[in-house]
């Protein structure tokens, strides 16, 4: 074991002095999210707005981080832009294992910079920089600076935002070493409001594995099991695009604002046609033996007559899907393009394709002219949407700020809330049925990954409520599990209960090992209780229109079905963030 309690590092960002603190409660709530929320706890005002400075900014990891495969993921929790409630944003990339080896379990930021920040931490070293001749520089640019100013290699993380987090947009996402991003519930903005444009974190130091043959054994056990399955396959072969194909086959996939949910011509952006054409290299977070993120090229003319560079644009099933499908880009080549501008402007790639999604329905209806859209949306045409999304990502005028708060409210005020794609925030990529859109709808991250909606309606034709509400509870408890390990979500089938006990008692956590129904149940109570405490209502959450009008290879959307999950769903949160929770146990 590495220690039986949390080791945390918080920085006051007013005057850029920190201070390590030892924190109680590795029993109780393991880490990840278990310690994000009791950080919340600690730091966070539930009635003062999100970008207060007094509120945290919080980076936390689990206690396998370091020691098992694919335990490498960096829970990240704050008081979000989007709704002004407490919000987690998940990313691999090498966060996890760089603040392992600089020996903290969590990071807190809070305070604010007088002038445009960046902070280099280690686990000897706490630096902060002015960098205010960085403002406004795109997501790329600071990479590359941020690299050089701070130097060393090896364990290093460097998380950072573009001009969306500057500009407050609740979209804004923090990317995590250029292919991996804290995406979605504006954590970009918040690091925006607390004028920090790039945290690197230095793992320069060490820890011990323990001895024995137990852990060794173990480890390898794991390792085999992880390698040996079709994860590996799957994940680490076309990656999560396969499930383009998948789900246009199955009309379920979102295309064109999610008037349709199949078209042939998406298999111009299918997982396989990536593969052919546009695949360079698989590569992987640090501690991940799958390498599932698979980054392609995309070449850009800089110069006449024929002068190329080309760049490296990693693709997933989510940046396809809000870059592609849902704006009618049927040309794998276009949508990296739009994923890299994307990504440059620092954007949440799944929230900027919908909200241009919901816009140019918006155009061809009437709702709003090129007065507001500055370009002429139209679905299939790549060049009005490049235009599009850095007057998105930098909030060129009221429509595009105003946007940037979310689709919801745009439509608001201009109108077209029947055909918002949003549930909770701009939908993922899956039109599977009445179950995922609850789960994402009320879920607590308003993510596909709260729990298993969509596979669920891909499992079960029934309709019996009680049955698919329970099941959404009991999925987020043990997805919760992982993510106060922080393990990624796609070694669920193999890190169950048992193996994570396995694992934890191997390492000497005997009693956290022996209560992990306990701690799961307590963690998200705890992160509802919490949710609920900064104004969260999941009664009168709205589900659009248009969700009701999807048609899948089940039949049309049942409305009645529809509100009857809400409404139970609902109601289990609510007694969720009601119970009472024994904090001292
Ligand atoms: S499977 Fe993919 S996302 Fe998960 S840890 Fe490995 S590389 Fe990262």
């Amino acid at each position: 074991m590495i220690r039986d309690h949390f080791r945390v590092l918080r920085v006051d960002l007013a005057d850029g002095r920190g201070e390590v603190m030892t924190l109680e409660g590795r029993d109780r709530v393991a880490g990840g999210s278990g310690l994000a929320v009791l950080l919340f706890e600690k730091y966070g005002r539930v009635d003062k707005p999100w970008d207060d400075p007094e509120q945290p900014l919080i980076f936390a990891l689990g206690p396998l981080t370091g020691y098992f495969p694919l335990m490498s993921k960096t829970v990240c929790a704050f008081k979000s832009p989007y709704h002004d409630q407490y919000a987690e944003s998940h990313a691999g990339g090498r966060s996890a294992l760089a603040l392992r080896f600089a020996d903290y379990d969590a990071l807190v930021f809070t305070g604010k910079a007088e002038r445009l920040s960046a902070v280099a931490l280690g686990s000897r070293r706490l630096e902060m920089r002015d960098v205010h001749y960085m403002r406004g520089l795109d997501l790329q640019i600071t990479g590359k600076m941020l690299r050089r100013m701070f130097g060393g290699a090896g364990h290093r993380s460097i998380l950072r935002i573009g001009p969306a987090g500057e500009m407050g947009s609740a979209m804004a996402c923090i990317n995590a070493d250029t292919y991996r991003h804290f995406g979605r519930l504006g954590g970009g903005a918040v690091m925006g409001a607390k004028n920090l444009k790039g945290i690197v974190i230095q793992g320069d130091g060490a820890f011990d594995l323990p001895e024995g043959k137990t852990y060794a054994k173990l480890f390898q056990d794991v390792y085999k099991k992880l390698t040996d399955t079709d994860m590996m396959d799957k994940y680490h072969n076309l990656g999560t695009p396969v499930n383009v194909n998948v789900l246009n086959g199955l009309r379920a996939l979102p295309c064109r604002n999610l008037q349709q949910t199949h078209d042939e011509a998406m298999e111009g952006i299918s997982g396989e046609k990536f593969a052919e054409e546009t695949l360079m290299r698989n590569t992987a977070c640090s501690g991940c033996p799958i390498g599932c993120i698979h980054v392609g090229f995309m070449r850009e003319k800089f110069m006449e007559p024929n002068q190329y560079l080309y760049r490296q644009v990693s693709y997933d099933h989510e940046p396809i899907f809000a870059t592609g499908s849902m704006l009618g880009v049927t040309n794998a080549f276009k949508v990296l393009a739009l994923i890299d501008v994307t990504e440059k402007m620092g954007l949440d790639v799944m929230s900027a394709g919908v909200a241009l999604a919901w816009a140019t329905e918006a155009l061809e209806r009437g709702l709003i002219s090129l007065k507001e859209t500055l370009a002429t949306l139209k679905f299939g045409e790549p060049e009005t949407y490049i235009e599009a999304l850095v007057h998105l990502g930098r909030g060129e005028n009221d429509f595009y700020r105003l946007l940037g708060q979310g689709v919801l409210k745009a439509a608001k005020h201009y109108g077209g809330e029947d055909f918002a794609c949003v549930l909770g925030q701009e939908m993922a990529g899956y039109a599977t049925g009445e179950v995922f859109f609850i789960s994402q709808a009320l879920g607590f991250r308003h993510s596909h990954l709260d729990a298993g909606g969509y596979s669920y309606d891909q499992k079960h034709q029934e309709k019996d409520v009680e049955k698919a509400v329970g099941f959404l509870v009991q999925d987020e408890q043990e997805r919760v599990l992982l993510t106060s390990m922080v393990s990624c979500l796609f070694a669920r089938e193999v890190y169950k209960r048992e193996v994570l006990a396995e694992c934890l008692g191997s390492l000497g956590y005997k009693t956290l090992a022996g209560d992990l129904e306990a701690v799961s149940g307590r963690v998200q109570k705890l992160r509802w209780k919490i949710r609920v405490a900064t104004g969260f209502n999941p009664s009168a959450v709205e589900i659009p229109k248009r969700f009701t009008e999807v048609t899948t290879w089940k039949g049309k959307v049942d409305g009645d079905y529809l509100k009857a999950l809400k409404s139970d769903y609902a109601r289990s949160i609510m007694e969720m963030g009601r119970e009472e929770t024994d904090d001292r146990r």
